[in-house]
Order: C-alpha cells, then structure tokens, then sequence
C-alpha cells in the first residue's frame, strides 16, 4: 500500500517521522517485508538516526553546514544550492524491515525528514511491501 503524508517545515530541521511511518505499517497490515520511505523534494532528504540525544541531530545539521558551506560561486539561481548538496549526500529515501509487523529499527534509531530549505510544506511517501 501506499500512504502520502504531509509536513509542514518550519526551520532546518531533522523531523522525527517514525510515528507516522509505523502507523503506515499498522494501517497496511503486513506482517513480514519492507517499508520505503521516500522524499519527492530535492532540497529535503530522508535519513536514519539517533533518536535519544538531541544534540546528535543538532551536531548533524552543525556537520552539514561545515561540509557544505554557500559558496558564492554557485550558480544554480534560487540560490540554494547547499541545500541541494545536502538533500543529496543524505538521500532522498531509506528502507526498513517490517518483520512480525514491527519495523526492525535499532533501539536507539528514528526516521527522519530533513529539511534544508524551509519554511516549507513537505509531503514524504510510506511504500509498504509484504514478502508473502
Ligand atoms: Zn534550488
């Protein structure tokens, strides 16, 4: 099945999704598979994280801003360009296994939207996949 959600993005952010991509799971009914996150935006990505520690999302985005400042020689119009960077090195999708219709996540790992652009009003796809 697939599931559409919407999210409004306030700040440059990692949103924690898991909820939603669980109730996705619940809604689906599968038992055993794979979920596919999937972000249809190219300054916005999908990624897999710490979900106790806030500071490890907020070192993440201090990472990303140091790996990839805004050059003035970029090009690109909109003038956004390391968001673009970022949307990339991140990845625009992840896949999890569903297995006894739980997500086989790590104790300490959540699902998130990262935007890198915003304000803006983002949507993400939840893909879920039965294997039998
Ligand atoms: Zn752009």
């Amino acid at each position: 099945m697939l599931f559409e959600f919407n999210l409004s993005t306030p700040r440059k952010d990692f949103y924690n999704i898991t909820a939603q991509v669980r109730e996705a799971v619940t809604k689906s009914g599968i038992s055993d598979g794979i979920v596919v996150v999937f972000c249809p935006h190219t300054t916005a990505g999908i990624t897999i994280n710490e979900n106790a520690d806030p500071d490890v999302v907020r070192d993440l985005l201090f990472g990303l801003d140091k790996a990839f400042p805004d050059y003035p020689e970029f090009r690109h119009d909109e003038g956004n360009s390391t968001a673009h960077l970022k949307a990339s090195t991140i990845g625009a999708s992840e896949s999890i296994i569903v297995n006894n219709g739980k997500l086989m996540l790590g104790t300490w790992q959540g699902i998130y939207f990262c935007e890198f652009d915003p304000p803006r009003n983002r949507k993400f796809f939840v893909k879920t996949l039965s294997s039998q």
